[in-house]
């Protein structure tokens, strides 16, 4: 058995948890280290439409 550690749950760490997950054998543990509670995926914000910075 094999035990991976992963630390930082941002974009690398969330996609290479998910990749090694499909990779690694049924009895090899993937332990990602987060110490947040959520995560903003960033690299999708250009996809949000722009807003006025001004507040009135
Ligand atoms: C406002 C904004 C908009 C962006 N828009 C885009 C975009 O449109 N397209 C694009 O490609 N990129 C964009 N980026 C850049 C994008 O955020 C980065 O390319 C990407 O998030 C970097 O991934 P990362 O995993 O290295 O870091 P992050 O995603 O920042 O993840 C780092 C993680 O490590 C955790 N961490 C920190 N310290 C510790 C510790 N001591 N122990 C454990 N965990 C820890 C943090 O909580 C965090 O979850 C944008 C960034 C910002 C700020």
């Amino acid at each position: 058995m094999s035990r991976i550690v992963v630390v930082g749950g941002g974009a690398a760490g969330i996609e290479l948890s998910t990749l090694l997950g499909k990779a690694v054998r049924k009895e090899d543990e993937i332990i990602l280290v987060e110490p947040e509670t959520h995560h903003y995926w960033k690299p999708s914000f250009m996809k949000l439409p722009p807003v006025p910075l001004t507040v009135i």
